[in-house]
């Protein structure tokens, strides 16, 4: 049971209050927020003495915060395939902002055009797109997982009016991984451009955006920093340079011109024109020291050490009749490290909260800001949904979700275990001291 990358991660010995006595607290919340690895925190304490603003100055440390940051493009190329010759990588506070900026971006230069999302992605893949252009959705088969058929069947209905197909690598809600070359040569072949959101799939599988062959290859990556064992305000938006070099900024001001009149604007060159405002440098530190931890480790032991832990997670909890797994229980099927579940006549949010509350166990219930797709998972119907709404409710439906991290260890899973056993055999009692917390959505 031990855990070799578990003494990298700060704070996950950390002893938490829980009623009367101090425990240790366990993080199944990892695709939420991971925490960060020990040497993320010493490389952004090393780098405090010498970080000055980026781009706006020659003084000594100015000019040696601009090298660093501009070097770390380098590793974030390296680490999911990106070529700097082909892809502009540009800095943005996390993955809502850079689909937010990219959509923005397309809506300048496709205007009228369709876009494909999909029913299983976050919202932050499915919002930014909604008004600016017309949204298809590729629907899901029966256990949930995207449908290649139905993507055929809208490329070929829209008949080259999509021009982007925007889909999940990993989902948050279910772990499943889109198999996205084989998208990418489907997509390529109809003309159209393919956005893959790697907040899930980064931390925990490798990535290639270029592949092996060229038509396989991913034509616009984001992801989050906060994900993958650095703190928050760093995502990254990497795509073609063509896609960038024209049109105006969505954001505007400083480091984002060459020049300024009183009524004229030239604008810098990408990256510079995408990335308004003082760049976060530290931000940047920590992510390029996450990235470079992540790679000295190898994503295939990540992802392998991972996939362990979910095969030994689902196996034990498929031995308990009261638990109702959501996704696929055929361990082969590939996906991240992530199990949606409810115990029969416990509300989520109530066996989250004992969880937490009582055992010191950090899980997130709910919906996680994928709401269509829970409503799909779940089997709830549009009028329940608008008969809840009527009376100004929030539809209470959802499912707890235990999410896994490289720190993560075999004899975690097996006090959780025994705490779900537990809590089913007081069941009744527990459902009189407990009413349903806030409903994350
Ligand atoms: N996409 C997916 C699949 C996610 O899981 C998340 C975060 N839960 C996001 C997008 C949004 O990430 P952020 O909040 O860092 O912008």
């Amino acid at each position: 049971h031990f855990n070799p990358f578990r003494n990298l991660i700060c704070g996950v010995d950390q002893k938490i209050p829980v009623g009367e006595f101090n425990i240790q607290h366990i993080n199944f919340d990892n695709a939420a927020t991971t925490p960060p690895f020990k040497c993320v925190l010493e490389d952004i304490l090393d780098f405090t003495p010498w970080y000055s603003s980026i781009h706006r100055g020659i003084g000594y440390k100015s000019k040696y915060s601009s090298i660093v940051y501009e070097n770390s493009r380098k590793v974030i190329a390296s680490f999911i395939g990106a070529n700097l010759k082909e892809h502009n990588i540009i800095y943005v506070k996390n993955t809502t902002e850079a689909i937010n900026k990219l959509s923005f971006r397309l809506c300048d230069m496709h205007k009228n055009c369709t876009v494909l999302s999909s029913s299983m992605e976050h919202h932050s893949n499915d919002l930014p797109w909604r008004d600016k252009f017309n949204v298809d959705y590729i629907s899901l088969n029966d256990m949930g997982m995207l449908s290649i058929e139905d993507l055929e069947h809208k490329l070929i209905s829209y008949d080259g009016h999509v021009k982007l197909v925007t889909i999940t690598g990993a989902s948050n809600t279910t772990g499943y991984m889109n198999p996205i070359h084989e998208i990418a040569r489907l997509v390529h072949s109809y003309d159209a451009k393919l956005l893959v959101d790697c907040a899930q799939l980064v931390p925990h599988e490798k990535l290639n955006m270029k592949s092996l062959s060229n038509d396989e290859h991913i034509d616009f990556v984001v992801f989050s920093s906060h994900k993958m064992y650095a703190p928050f305000g760093i995502g990254v938006l990497v795509g073609p340079k063509e896609v960038f070099c024209c049109g105006h900024p969505d954001y505007k001001g400083g480091g984002t011109v060459q020049l300024v009149t009183d009524d004229y604007a030239l604008w810098d060159i990408p990256p510079n024109k995408d990335e308004a405002g003082t760049p976060n440098i530290m931000g940047v530190v920590a992510l390029v020291s996450a990235i470079e931890m992540l790679q000295g480790i190898g994503m295939n032991q990540v992802s392998k050490f991972e996939r362990n832990l979910l095969n030994y997670s689902m196996e034990k909890l498929l031995k308990i009749p009261e638990i109702k797994i959501y996704s696929s229980l055929d361990t082969s099927v590939p996906r991240v490290s992530i199990i949606p579940f409810n115990i029969e006549g416990i509300h989520h949010s109530i066996t989250a909260r004992i969880l937490g509350e009582e055992w010191g166990i950090s899980v997130r219930s709910g919906c996680f800001c994928a709401q269509p797709y829970m409503q799909k998972i779940l089997n709830i119907s549009p009028t329940e949904i608008y008969s809840h709404l009527k009376q100004n409710q929030i539809p209470p439906y959802g499912v707890v979700r235990l999410s896994f991290g490289i720190y993560n260890t075999f004899s975690e899973i097996d006090f959780l275990v025994k705490v779900l056993e537990y809590i089913i055999s007081h069941k009744d009692s527990y459902l009189k001291k407990y009413s349903v917390a806030p409903i994350y959505v």
